[in-house]
């Protein structure tokens, strides 16, 4: 069986509600539907799930929220009229965010429970218009599927223990339409995923029911070897690993969640990238194992932006027992997740998203945490810098990669601030400035994938 995932964007409206139905009528494999909230309809627009956040948002602070949840209910009404539903589910969904404003008084709590409307209500939704056009179907609240998640609110993971209840959905003899996004604590409290993580949930399905395939419906058919708004038509990939997508969706390559790719690739499960609008097309196949031309080492090249870094020298620092376990110690008392840690004898640079500094003088005080307890020379910072990486798992049986990338920089006369090479191989990271970052990433991409 299959179990396809559907994104916001193939759910905005009733024309796109129509065209997923089709697309789980003409194949009886499918089995399971994955929903996400309705999505933008146009630039400009808002996304369901952020309209639900402006609503937390008010009510918390005391603002009006009638004309929010009017603009919510609106965005259902209007397509439960144009595909024909029962006016009852409108009422429904309006008690659903009444009584959560009611009754939720932990402001991260009400945030989760409101945030889960999106996709809770769409799955109704589609539920009530399959049965409407003759599928047998039916809406499964996660909870009653058993998504049993952990308790941090916005960052669900999910409970090992659930795969066992899921996998009765295998037998459940009609389609299943499940909502995306959220699971449900021990204590009975909604959990969301991060941000865009009904992709999770469908691999969770997807794998407790060892799916012979994952579908992740989307508005584009493939991915490519680096992002569209930066190269003009890129390299549309056709086949992918598992870990080469974990690199690349790490460093931005939005179509698919990186925390998504754990369930399935545990279980082997093959996912395709589908278009919604264009569901014949087989899109990019996301596998364990792929055949790689010697030619072409490298997939994919990502570029993401807004990245610290702290270097630190001390002479003699390769002879101090447990100097990077004291620095790593300071950033877990901060809270600070992070990215890399390149480091040479006598210095060490520790690579951090520059957001988590934002809004407070954390930075001043982890530099004085260091400095105090590492008795560093010096730090010096560097903010505003953008991370380019270079994917691909033939980069392992291929000499000169890294040369290749920074004679591509010195003739294009950007400075690499660090470079990277992870143990796996399959990825180099060179860290340059925000003002290089266009020109590097054209410098090393038309180096691998149009030389002309
Ligand atoms: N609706 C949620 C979001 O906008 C989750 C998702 O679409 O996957 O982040």
């Amino acid at each position: 069986m299959k179990v396809a995932k559907f994104g916001g964007s193939s759910l905005c409206n009733a024309a796109q509600v129509k065209k997923i139905a089709d697309i789980m009528k003409s194949d009886s494999e499918r089995r399971i539907a994955v929903v996400s909230a309705p999505g933008k309809r146009s630039t400009g627009d808002t996304k369901v799930t952020d309209m639900l956040i402006a609503l937390h948002a008010n009510h918390t602070a005391g603002l009006p929220v009638e004309e929010i949840i009017t603009d919510i209910i609106g965005r259902f009404a209007a397509m439960v009229d144009e595909l024909g539903l029962e006016h009852q589910l409108l009422e429904n969904y309006e008690g659903i965010l009444r009584s959560h404003l009611a009754n939720i008084n932990e402001k991260k709590r009400l945030l989760d429970a409101l945030k889960s409307c999106g996709e809770d209500f769409n799955a109704q939704l589609v539920s009530a218009y399959l049965n409407k056009i003759g599928v047998d179907a039916t809406y499964m609240c996660p909870g009653d599927a058993g998504i049993m998640v952990t308790d941090e609110p916005s960052n669900a993971l999910l409970l090992p223990e659930s795969y066992a209840r899921l996998e009765k959905l295998k037998d459940a003899g009609q389609v299943v339409v499940i909502p995306g996004f959220f699971g449900y604590s021990k204590s009975g409290q909604i959990v969301t995923f991060p941000r865009g993580g009904s992709d999770i949930t469908g691999a969770i399905v997807a794998r407790a029911v060892n799916a012979s395939l994952y579908e992740n419906f989307t508005d584009v058919s493939f991915i490519y070897s680096a992002d569209p708004s930066r190269i003009r038509s890129p390299h549309k990939i056709e086949e992918i690993t598992y870990r080469e997508m974990r690199e690349l969706s790490y460093a931005g390559f939005g179509v698919f969640h990186d925390e998504a790719l754990e369930p399935v690739y545990k279980q082997n499960i093959p996912i395709m990238i589908r278009n919604t609008n264009a569901p014949e097309i087989e899109g990019t196949k996301i596998v364990a194992e792929r055949e790689y031309t010697p030619s072409m080492p490298v997939i994919g090249i990502s570029c993401d932006e807004g990245f610290t870094s702290l270097t630190m020298n001390k002479y003699l620092m390769n002879r101090e027992v447990g100097f990077t376990r004291r620095l790593l110690q300071i950033m877990e008392d901060h809270d600070l997740s992070y990215e890399h840690i390149p480091s040479g004898i006598d210095n060490l640079s520790i690579i951090l998203r520059s957001k988590q500094f934002e809004g407070n003088d954390k930075l001043a005080a982890v530099i004085a945490d260091i400095e105090d307890t590492l008795e560093t020379e010096s730090i010096h910072i560097e903010n505003d810098l953008v991370l380019i990486i270079i994917v691909g798992e033939g980069m392992k049986h291929h000499i000169g990669i890294a040369t290749k990338t920074t004679v591509a920089l010195s003739e294009n006369d950007i400075n690499i601030s660090m470079i990277n090479q992870g143990a796996s191989e399959i990825s180099m990271m060179f860290a340059v400035a925000q003002k290089d970052a266009q020109k590097a990433l054209h410098a090393i991409y038309y180096n691998y994938f149009d030389e002309s």
